[in-house]
């Protein structure tokens, strides 16, 4: 299959990412081989690419942002043709504090998808099927997969607010998070404020909706 491989961390200028052969991969037991539909591109994977983060495993093959069709697997909780997602953290030890009491995201000793095994920028992909997630229908594998890292994200920190539908809400900053968060946010009813420092993510915020956009020194029409 082809693959874009990480071999050696370097600046992104130089291509460190370089398109190889290498076997499809063979499931162990518990895992599923996925046919990649999409991958996203995170900015995590600019920081494996370029060495930011140290390199755990050599070579690599990145990518975090999975929807891939189950091609073969060899745990009957998936089955052949299923369309699932794969996300950051591919693996989990089940076993330390975190995992004991349902906040397995902050585990002791975790998997990453494209960092610590081979991730998504690839033909295939084979997945710890305890961490797939099942991709609804009426959604494009596209549109579905920065939801499994930015969405995610994003979708969390609404949760850990307590986000109220309704209310004003502030964004700091506009990535990639953000800007998935918009919309959901528009879809509850709230009034978004969006204070971030680069011109365009401001215009881009006005442009999807936000009810205002500036600088982090700038007081809000609501202040
Ligand atoms: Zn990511
Ligand atoms: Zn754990």
């Amino acid at each position: 299959m082809r693959a874009a491989v990480l071999e050696q961390p370097a600046p992104i200028e130089t291509s460190p990412l370089i398109l190889r052969d290498v076997p499809v991969p063979s499931p162990l037991p518990g895992e599923a081989l996925l046919k990649v539909l999409a991958c996203g591109v995170c900015h995590t994977d600019l920081h494996i690419a370029e060495g930011d983060l140290p390199p755990i495993k050599k070579p690599i093959i990145p990518g975090h942002q999975i929807v891939g069709e189950v091609v073969k697997t060899n745990d009957s909780s998936l089955h052949i043709g299923d369309r699932v997602g794969v996300a950051w953290l591919g693996g989990t030890d089940g076993t330390c504090r975190y995992c004991r009491t349902d906040r397995e995201n902050l585990c002791d000793h975790p998997v990453f998808t494209g960092y610590g095994r081979d991730g998504g920028f690839a033909e295939y992909v084979t997945v710890d099927t305890r961490f797939t997630y099942p991709i609804p229908a009426s959604l494009s594998s596209e549109t579905a997969a920065p939801l499994l890292c930015a969405g995610a994200v994003g979708y969390r920190s609404l949760l850990v607010a307590d986000v109220k539908p309704g209310t004003n809400v502030g964004l700091f900053g506009y990535g990639a998070s953000a800007q998935m968060v918009l919309p959901v946010l528009l879809h509850w009813g709230c009034e978004v404020f969006v204070a971030t420092r680069e011109p365009d993510h401001q215009e881009l915020a006005r442009a999807q909706g936000a009810r205002w956009a500036g600088p982090l020194d700038e007081k809000t029409p609501e202040q």
